[in-house]
């Protein structure tokens, strides 16, 4: 049987450009996390999403291995990552952490995480590549907090390092709220940067230093966002010389997001994800996506926003000529 690289050489070029739309997908949601009554995590957002990005047949769907304690140990501390295995944090870390310790809860971190680490080496391979959870980004080396356990981006780039896959990462969070685990984990780190465009009014109140923070004031806005958007990812792509990026594409800056303040669009999001994503192909940057947050009133307006990324990613992923990265990896030329 041919590989898919194999296969690629033989197919023609209309043909080619449809096989690479698919692009690899991760999912986790059948890891439950049991939550008491009226606690506010959308935790059915994950099967919806996944729901209707096999359905719209965006790419291959799979499921991900659980990141082992050795990755966790990358970015955190061990103790913690054993407390965490052995579910002995105390009440107080528990509810920083907003949820409560189950085997379930253990099981869902690990394969969250591990669902950042397969789609770092799926983009690597193909050019783009998601993970329908994770963006939990603040978690810090040794505690949890605001419902993140293990820090995926973080635990994810230096898998990929420790692999001997690539030398330097760039993290672009999107989140509304600072990327600030994130940061702290990697402050010491050159080489590994951290971007982080969140509200400033918003979680976490403390905010820790990222190698590229960018405040922005309440009800900013498309245009205003865009505009910071650019200016900063132009930085990070020129200053982080990486060779992957982490893009966590959360779904809060919406405007009608519970926790979100700064007002943007549907379409405004959908072209965050448009302009992160082409700046990284057109750069030859190969992208793990994350979903990040989400906290609208309608679920389905989450779902909504997360399915156009995916969508944004299938999208550019098959467009004539392909990621720089998937024409290398697919279809080299004779
Ligand atoms: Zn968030």
């Amino acid at each position: 049987m041919l590989s898919s690289a194999q296969r690629a050489r033989f197919i023609p070029d209309r043909r080619r450009a449809k096989l690479t739309a698919r692009v690899q997908i991760f999912y986790t949601d059948h890891y439950v996390l049991p939550l008491p009554p009226g606690h506010r995590f959308p935790m059915a957002k994950y099967a919806r999403l996944r729901e209707r990005v096999e359905a719209a047949g965006l790419g291959s769907m799979h499921v991900p291995e659980a990141a082992t304690r050795e990755q966790l140990a990358l970015a955190h501390d061990l103790d913690y990552v054993d407390r965490v295995h052995a579910g002995t944090l105390d009440a107080r870390e528990q509810r920083e952490l907003g949820f409560p310790w189950s085997p379930a809860m253990l099981e869902r971190s690990l394969r969250s995480t591990g669902a950042t680490i397969s789609a770092c080496r799926a983009a690597l391979a193909d050019g783009f590549a998601v993970n329908l959870a994770g963006g939990t980004h603040h978690a810090f080396a040794g505690r949890g907090e605001g419902y993140c356990v293990f820090n995926d981006s973080a635990v994810a780039a230096r898998v990929m390092q420790a692999e001997g896959r690539v030398r330097r990462v760039v993290i672009i969070d999107c989140d509304v709220h600072q990327g600030n685990g994130t940061a702290a984990i990697l402050a010491n780190d050159p080489s590994i940067f951290t971007l982080s465009i969140h509200g400033a009014n918003n979680f976490p109140f403390t905010k820790q230093v990222s190698d590229l923070d960018i405040h922005l004031p309440d009800g900013t806005g498309d245009a205003a966002y865009l505009a910071a958007l650019h200016e900063g990812l132009t930085l990070a792509l020129d200053r982080s010389r990486a060779e992957l990026a982490i893009f966590l594409a959360g779904a809060d800056p919406f405007a009608g997001d519970r926790l979100g303040r700064l007002e943007l669009s549907k379409d405004g999001l959908a072209r965050r994800d448009h302009l992160v994503l082409a700046t990284c192909r057109d750069a030859g940057l190969p992208v793990a996506l994350s979903m990040a947050g989400g906290y609208a009133r309608e679920l389905d307006d989450i779902v909504d926003i997360h399915l156009r990324t995916v969508e944004t990613a299938a999208e550019l992923a098959g467009l004539p000529g392909g990621h720089p990265g998937v024409v290398q990896a697919r279809a080299p030329r004779p």
